[in-house]
């Protein structure tokens, strides 16, 4: 585990179903926009509801986002 990446995605992680969830409050952040040209360093920009707070995060990052196992477990349970 590279601890250096892993703490940049703390903010957010990925549902079975492929949505970005905010880790501080579990909710699914909806895709507001996008920052930059298309391409390695482009930057999407998320909003979360239910903290109203926004969260950009290069695609670089996006793809690193581990799927969260437990947390589909426990929204199924
Ligand atoms: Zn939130």
């Amino acid at each position: 585990m590279d601890g250096l990446a892993s703490a940049e995605i703390v903010t957010v992680y990925r549902a079975l179903d492929d949505s970005i969830h905010h880790a501080r409050c579990g909710q699914r952040i909806a895709l507001q926009g996008r920052r930059g040209s298309v391409g390695p360093e482009m930057e999407l920009d998320f909003y979360c509801f239910a903290c109203a707070e926004s969260v950009t995060l290069p695609l670089c990052v996006l793809a690193r986002i581990p799927v969260a196992n437990e947390a589909a477990a426990a929204v199924a349970a």
